[in-house]
């Protein structure tokens, strides 16, 4: 089997070209090729020796992700289906903005932490990526970009691990990947412009600040352990106090000095204002001094299994304004593609699930939660 060169950081280059008996700075050479370049073809990379070409031949190949579809919303968010084999497929979405080009990446097919109210988690789990296949995402996208827009500078300046998957529960593959968007021979993108978004893994929330501390997005949707035990089930393993402590440890080591906690506002679940308050007494008061962070706020989008619907838009306003009245910066996420199902928890590709988590929470939803509300003349947006 040859190796695909998409799986090594330019640490792991460096290694797999000191086995091929070539000096280590040919792997720097080779990385930029690869990733700033965008080239597959070792016959055109030109500087490179031709006796490390004609060895790279016999040995190596770029194995990119071929897509399978790709769907572009009337506003500019594109997405695109990558088969990844054995009847697995995952989604990359791009979303262009004003002042960046952010890529939601996937890095699981399908997940196994199963919340609730996330499309992903309802198709149950196949397996992890692999780190060629997490890095294939950014080097397609930034690439077929370039081309499309005519350019060789680069294109996408942001990347969010928010796609399929919880990101942590692939630790080994997604570490040498994030490395690989920051190094500046590869991407060059800074730790402040890679985001890592978690459902709330303590021990590997630690480990991360160690090994590569980019940005911490945590996934928090409840202020409290008894309801979001219900909405995150890997909260039942690490309840509120343990992972807002891991929050706390990570941000001596944060490109930023807050953490991001995301929130989805789902319908008469978690969005009343007793609950707004209850969460800022946890962030503001949590070990006695509080956790510097700001919130976004999810609107839920809506996928036919869920059950659940979307918090009205003055609800989630009236949310948002008790956080920041109490200092908080909260801004809310605007959704982006919803009319290709490339917004925030709708991505669902095709997973072959090998884990019945699937099937758990479809039996979940016979036992909903109940609202806190009559839904009845509840506005909606
Ligand atoms: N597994 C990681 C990252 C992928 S999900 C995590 O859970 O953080 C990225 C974000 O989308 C998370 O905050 C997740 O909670 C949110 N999300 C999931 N399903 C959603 C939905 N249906 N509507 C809105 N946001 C959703
Ligand atoms: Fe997995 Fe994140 Fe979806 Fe939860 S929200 S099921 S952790 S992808």
């Amino acid at each position: 089997m040859t190796a695909n060169l998409l799986d090594y950081d330019l640490e792991g280059l460096a290694a797999y070209c000191e086995k091929l008996g070539e000096k280590r700075f040919r792997a720097v050479q080779l990385f930029r090729w690869i990733h700033q370049k965008g080239e597959q073809d070792f016959d055109r990379m030109s500087d490179l020796a031709k006796s490390l070409r004609e060895k790279l031949k016999g040995h190596a190949r770029v194995q990119p992700l071929v897509p399978v579809s790709e769907q572009a919303s009337a506003d500019g968010t594109i997405k695109w289906l990558f088969d990844v084999g054995g009847g697995n497929a995952i989604e990359t979405v791009y979303i262009p903005e004003d002042d960046r080009a952010t890529l939601c990446i996937s890095s699981q097919a399908g997940c196994a932490v199963g919340c609730r109210f996330c499309s992903t988690g309802h198709q149950g789990f196949s397996r992890n990526l692999t780190t060629g296949e997490i890095v294939a995402q950014l080097w397609y996208a930034e690439h077929f970009l370039r081309r499309k827009l005519g350019t060789t500078e680069r294109v996408i300046s942001n990347v969010v691990m928010m796609g399929m998957g919880e990101p942590l529960q692939n630790y080994s593959a997604l570490v040498p990947a994030l490395k690989t968007m920051l190094d500046d021979h590869g991407y060059g993108l800074s730790r402040r412009r890679v985001t890592v978004s978690t459902s709330g893994m303590v021990k590997l929330i630690d480990r991360l600040a160690h090994d590569c501390p980019v940005a911490l997005a945590v996934s928090l949707h409840a202020p409290n352990d008894d309801l979001r035990d219900n909405l995150v089930p890997l909260n039942r393993k690490h309840p509120l106090d343990e992972l807002l402590d891991a929050c706390s440890r990570y941000l001596a080591f944060a490109p930023r000095d807050f953490i991001t906690f995301e929130y989805c506002m789902l319908d008469g679940v978690n969005d009343q204002p007793e609950h707004a308050r209850e969460l800022v007494q946890l962030v503001q008061h949590h070990g006695g001094h509080g956790i510097p962070c700001k919130f976004n706020l999810i609107p839920f989008n809506p996928f036919p299994e869920s059950g659940l619907l979307r918090s009205p838009q003055h609800r989630v306003q009236a949310f948002a304004k008790i956080l920041s009245d109490a200092g908080i910066v909260t801004t809310v996420r605007k959704t982006r593609g919803d009319d290709i199902a490339a917004a925030c928890g709708q991505l669902a590709g095709d997973v072959k699930d090998r884990t019945r988590v699937g099937e758990r929470i479809a039996r979940q939803r016979t036992i909903m939660l109940k609202p806190v509300h009559d839904r009845q003349g509840d506005g909606s947006t």
